[in-house]
């Protein structure tokens, strides 16, 4: 790990951007130096990986689909999530894929953000 601030250059809009030591120690589960700048990253999946929205979830049956950013319709199965117990439609998502025998499912889904909460009249 280095133990410097450091000045980067975002590999897909090409700014420089400086990464600090408390950077590094906030994103432990990137101990290795980002390759984009906070703005990118915010918008770009880890590799292999896809975003998109949840699309229904049904918690008793404990399976849904989320909408890929191509706008196909992915299942996802509660078996396959990390963390998040209850997706609800809106929900931003990132995931991998799987073919299985049945068609493509989502893998490892994470959630990334709750859907906006709606304004209160
Ligand atoms: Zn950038």
């Amino acid at each position: 790990m280095t133990l410097t601030d450091e000045m980067l250059v975002c590999e897909r809009c090409g700014v420089t951007f400086l990464w600090t030591i408390e950077d590094s120690k906030a994103d432990a589960e990137r101990p290795d130096n980002p390759t984009h700048c906070m703005g990118c990253s915010s918008l770009l999946p880890a590799g292999g990986r896809e975003r998109g929205l949840v699309k229904w979830y049904n918690p008793s049956r404990r399976y849904g689909f989320i909408s890929r950013a191509d706008g196909q319709d992915l299942f996802a199965h509660r078996t396959r999530f990390e963390g998040a117990t209850r997706l609800q439609p809106g929900d931003l998502v990132e995931f991998g894929v799987e073919e299985t025998d049945r068609g493509a499912a989502a893998v490892d889904v994470r959630l990334l953000s709750r859907r906006p909460k709606e304004k209160q009249p």
